[in-house]
């Protein structure tokens, strides 16, 4: 990852090198088109203006010389006109150094023809009308021929510049369409650079990160589903990948291990019953669901009668079959209705039946009883053991229980009464739990 930032900034810089590469090209390219257009093709341009104005102004005198007939003011037009001539920029533009020599020419034959009108006009004889007139049209012609010549150059002038114009907006524009691709091109380049960057940065980086939370978040809900993350492009989050993999392998392998730890921890080795701390703990739920609800809830305590005998005469192991046995029967009850029953310690079980009333729970313990009562034990030595249990049995609406720790403590002094009326009895105490069992059982 380290490395691909690196690469990343490289590539940033080096980006901005080339781009400031082609900005000075570019901005170059500017600059000296600036001063060919600012040193050569303006003053082209301005000296087509001036050279347009001159003609103008030529072809004015040329009128004026025609229509002056004063020999005093012509002279002076010619002279000017002479000097206007020589002040065109000619560039070597030959048909504008003929044209403006043409019209000089024409001006001089206009002032030669007025002046030999003038020098009949003054003779002794009178002049001849035709040869008059003949050379007033001479010179109409003249003057016609340079109007001719000056409306020609005028025109050729103008499309002279226009043509200048219209490259020097050509290639400005051309100009104006390159740096306007380049800079498309170099603001394109990053924003498609980023775009593909995000793509892969989000396939290969955040994906990878996210199906890791979420593999992380699914051993922390206990699933033990396998953790598949989606593979990553760089080393450092394969090792993450790889080791949130063998954490959830771990854990699935702990939550099942930590399952069966519990479920140990909440059973009777010997009767896979459950055991006291569960029952005291599924006592307290329940006593807590009937008290809030305002519903029933009944405990009945069951002790075997005299079982330490039984031990003493046949054997430790047979007292465990005796024990074994008497858990079937207590689980066989659970077919019948809803109970939770538990070995609460040594030969004493407890049974809890929800929603039941007194009535109903005295019921439930007689069949209990002689269930027990009945079980027929055999030895290995073609013998039979009885047993028999004495029931203890207190429910919530029998008395005003604060705790159902006051709860047990009643069935257990019905357990202790029944022991005393002479035990394979059910028992359950009136409706006072701190009745003085002394008083009962005198
Ligand atoms: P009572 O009628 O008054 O209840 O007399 P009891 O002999 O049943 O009562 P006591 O408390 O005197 O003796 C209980 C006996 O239960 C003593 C003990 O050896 C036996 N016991 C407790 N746990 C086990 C067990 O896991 N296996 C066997 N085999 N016996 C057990
Ligand atoms: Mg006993
Ligand atoms: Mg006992």
């Amino acid at each position: 990852m380290a490395a691909a930032g690196r690469l990343l900034i490289g590539f940033v810089l080096l980006y901005a090198i080339v781009a400031a590469g082609f900005s000075i090209v570019f901005l170059r390219k500017i600059e000296s088109d600036a001063r060919y257009t600012q040193e050569q093709q303006l003053p082209l341009v301005l000296s087509q203006n001036r050279n347009a104005i001159k003609v103008e102004r030529l072809a004015s005198l040329a009128r004026s010389i025609y229509l002056a007939r004063d020999r005093e003011l012509e002279r002076q037009l010619q002279l000017q006109t002479h000097v206007l001539a020589q002040s065109f920029t000619l560039d070597e533009n030959d048909e504008l150094a003929m044209g403006v020599q043409q019209v000089s020419g024409h001006v001089k034959q206009i002032v030669a023809i007025r002046d030999q009108i003038r020098k009949m006009d003054s003779g002794d004889a009178s002049p001849d009308p035709a040869v008059r007139a003949n050379l007033e049209r001479q010179a109409l012609e003249t003057y016609q021929s340079a109007m001719h010549v000056t409306d020609k150059l005028s025109q050729s002038i103008v499309s002279d510049a226009a043509v200048l114009a219209y490259g020097m907006s050509g290639d400005i524009q051309r100009t104006a369409k390159m740096i306007q691709i380049a800079w498309i091109i170099i603001l394109i380049l990053p924003v498609a650079t980023a775009i593909g960057a995000i793509y892969v940065v989000g396939r290969h980086i955040v994906a990878p990160i996210n199906s890791a939370i979420e593999g992380l978040r699914s051993i922390d809900r206990y699933e033990t589903r396998t953790v598949k993350l989606r593979r990553p492009l760089f080393r450092e989050l394969s090792t993450i990948y790889r080791a949130i993999e063998s954490y959830g392998r771990v854990s699935s392998d702990l939550l099942r291990a930590n399952s069966i730890l519990q479920a140990l921890s909440e059973e009777d080795g010997l009767t896979t019953l459950a055991n006291r701390r569960s029952f005291e703990k599924r006592l307290g739920d329940e006593f807590a669901k009937a008290t809030q609800g305002g519903t029933d809830l009944a405990i009945l305590m069951v002790d075997l009668d005299h079982f330490k005998s039984i031990n003493d005469r046949y054997g430790h192991q047979m007292g465990d079959t005796c024990l074994k046995m008497t858990a079937n029967v207590l689980r066989s009850v659970g077919a019948d209705r809803e109970c939770h029953a538990a070995r609460y310690g040594g030969e004493e079980f407890s049974i809890l039946f929800p929603g039941c009333n007194l009535k109903e729970a005295i019921a439930e313990a007689e069949k209990i009883r002689l269930s027990i009562a009945s079980l027929l034990i055999k030895t290995g030595y073609d013998e039979v053991i009885r047993i028999t249990a004495s029931v203890g049995v207190a429910t919530v609406t029998s008395a005003k229980f604060e705790t159902s720790a006051q709860l047990l403590e009643n069935a257990d002094r019905a357990l202790y009464l029944a022991k005393h009326s002479g035990r394979n009895i059910v028992k359950s105490l009136p409706s006072q739990g701190r009745t003085d069992l002394k008083s009962i059982t005198a």
